[in-house]
């Protein structure tokens, strides 16, 4: 917000007078070297209502109002669809690495048992890599 005399920012200040009561004001800054700004603090409740009073005058035509609520719906739509794509895409990505990281576990598991497992009759799946395994490959 800025001041309508001389273009500088507009502040806001509270003070509390000697009963206890607190009032908002705002103020021009009045930082402009080479203009002598002269308007005076306005009580916050004053100038409030003044920016209500503007924002009810302010109104979009219908048809602009529908033209922009169909472009939203439309953006919207197609960025639902890119989500459920790259969704799909995802867990197929998923998908596979859980089929590669299977195929490893057995290759491990294939080449461990001949040596340290031998004797167990171990068999790894996904659930076997959830819980801790007492004999697993360091
Ligand atoms: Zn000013």
């Amino acid at each position: 917000m800025t001041c309508g005399e001389c273009g500088r920012a507009i502040t806001a200040e509270k003070k509390t007078n000697r009963h206890g009561t607190t009032y908002r004001y705002y103020r021009c800054t009045k930082r402009r070297l080479d203009y002598k700004c002269r308007q005076p603090v306005v009580q916050a409740a004053y100038l409030e209502e003044q920016i209500q009073e503007f924002l009810r005058r302010i109104s979009v035509p219908q048809e602009i109002a529908a033209h922009v609520t169909d472009q939203l719906l439309e953006f919207a739509e197609e960025e639902r669809a890119t989500r459920a794509s790259n969704l799909k895409r995802t867990e197929k990505t998923r998908a596979s690495i859980e089929r590669q990281l299977d195929a490893l576990i057995k290759l491990r598991v294939r080449g461990l048992s001949g040596h340290r497992l031998a004797g167990f009759g171990f068999a790894c799946s996904r659930s076997a890599r959830v819980s801790p395994n007492p004999f697993a490959a360091s």
